[in-house]
């Protein structure tokens, strides 16, 4: 991601600047070809287009000249003039509802106006390049869809095609094993893009196995919700040693701990482990805890927390309010989010908008591995604005492993057996969620 983010970036702010004298940074120019199909004129008209060398340098072959939106509420249809035959794969995002057509690289050529007006079941669409040989168009319905069919005709004898999507109204959002694994896919393909940041990648062996961190939290000054016989902190670094354990123990993960011993560990660091390890999953561990004393008797179990800007409600608020607080609890500032221009806003937002798919169908399969191991809360999957979830390109959830402030759950979070039962339910949502993906793409 970091090289289309990057020159996309930085090309709006030469726009704006009048200093054309300093060359661009090396990193920048090296990679421009794809990223510049989508950001400026095209580079090479598409008659030129010789022989069919598929170096990463050559120039995109196909060009999108034309689109059109036809029909109506019951069944639209979105239909895209190529000047070749293209790879595509459709899928839905939900929340809000949306379409996603992912193509092999493309050269648009049609104004950005033309997605503007939308027909039908279509708001608008917007297309452009994605990631290195990727093109994107998202269309924005007005509500839940079906894809319907999907359809690339050859048009005439000059090799012209059209890519044809129709849509029609469904009740349900669910999405299916598919989507969810195109979501990855998307991810994945922008993850390892092709970024310049050789630093940030993990060994090439370690690639073939995902990586999982997880996130003990709290740690040293900071010790987290204080219960009678201890700490949150203890309790969740004791869980994640035997969840390290166990996914170790299957050879089919790499897993990077954030701290494995008693240390104050900020947020910010937390997130740049799972960053510069690409991580493909990051679990963080919490235990909770009730001011009021009054209710600590009554309220215990398991809950499970997606990013959302939003809280679910007013406790999983003020829950977030409480752990984002950590770094500065342990006198560590947070540092405050960049005002962000608006291009990497719409990008960031869009990658996130995935991956949270992504956190959403992880949930659910915790869910189904922890009901019967241990105790959940009576709500037991919630969404809060939790700092440490706030990744772009790695699906995230925070587990409330239950109440510290609840003297019985206290006592069992503290014991062996139950910290290997919650390891051993995590393990198998793992295994759950990547064999999915596995038995789709291989
Ligand atoms: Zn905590």
């Amino acid at each position: 991601m970091a090289c289309t983010l990057a020159f996309v970036v930085l090309t709006a702010a030469a726009q704006q600047s009048t200093h054309e004298k300093t060359p661009p940074p090396a990193k920048v120019t090296e990679p421009a070809p794809t990223p510049a199909a989508a950001a400026g004129p095209s580079l090479t008209p598409p008659e030129s287009r010789s022989d069919k060398s598929d170096a990463a340098a050559a120039p995109p072959p196909v060009t999108a000249d034309g689109a059109a939106v036809t029909g109506d509420p019951a069944r639209t249809r979105l239909a895209i003039d190529l000047t070749g035959p293209v790879e595509f794969q459709v899928f839905r995002l939900t929340a809000p509802a949306r379409v996603v057509i992912d193509l092999s690289h493309v050269e648009f050529t049609m104004p950005p106006a033309v997605g503007r007006a939308g027909a039908g079941l279509v708001r608008s669409f917007r297309f452009g390049a994605f990631a290195t040989g990727k093109s994107r168009v998202v269309i924005e319905t007005t509500g839940p869809v079906k894809v319907e069919a999907t359809r690339l005709l050859r048009e005439g004898a000059r090799g012209r095609h059209r890519l044809e999507v129709e849509l029609v109204p469904s009740a349900t959002v669910e999405l299916t094993e598919g989507e969810v694994a195109a979501a990855i896919e998307g991810v994945a393909r922008l993850k390892h893009g092709e970024d310049g940041n050789a630093h940030a990648a993990p060994p090439p062996a370690a690639r073939k196995i995902p990586t999982i961190v997880i996130d003990p939290g709290h740690g040293g000054v900071d010790t987290g919700a204080e219960g009678v016989a201890g700490s949150e902190k203890d309790i969740v670094l004791a869980v994640a040693r035997e969840l390290n354990r166990e996914l170790l123990a299957t050879g089919r993960y790499r897993v990077v701990m954030t701290r494995n011993s008693d240390v104050f560990v900020p947020l910010e660091r937390r997130l740049k482990l799972s960053q510069q390890n690409q991580a493909q999953l990051f679990i963080s561990l919490h235990t909770d805890s009730l001011e009021k004393r009054e209710l600590a008797g009554a309220i215990r179990g398991a809950t499970i927390y997606t990013l959302s800007q939003g809280a679910s409600d007013e406790q999983a608020r003020r829950l977030a309010d409480k752990e984002n607080a950590a770094d500065l609890l342990a006198g560590a500032q947070l540092k405050s989010e960049g005002a962000g221009d608006d291009v990497k806003t719409i990008l960031y937002d869009l990658l996130a908008r995935e991956t949270d798919g992504l956190a959403l169908n992880f949930r659910q399969l915790m869910m189904k591995h922890m009901r019967n191991r241990i105790r959940l809360s009576r709500d037991p999957q919630r969404a809060a604005n939790f700092v440490v979830l706030r990744q772009a390109e790695t699906p995230a959830v925070l587990i409330e492993l239950g109440f510290i402030s609840h003297a019985e759950e206290e006592k069992q979070m503290r014991s062996t057996e139950w910290q290997r039962q919650v390891a051993t339910a995590i393990t198998a949502a793992i295994e759950d969620y990547f064999s999915k993906r596995k038995a789709i793409f291989r």
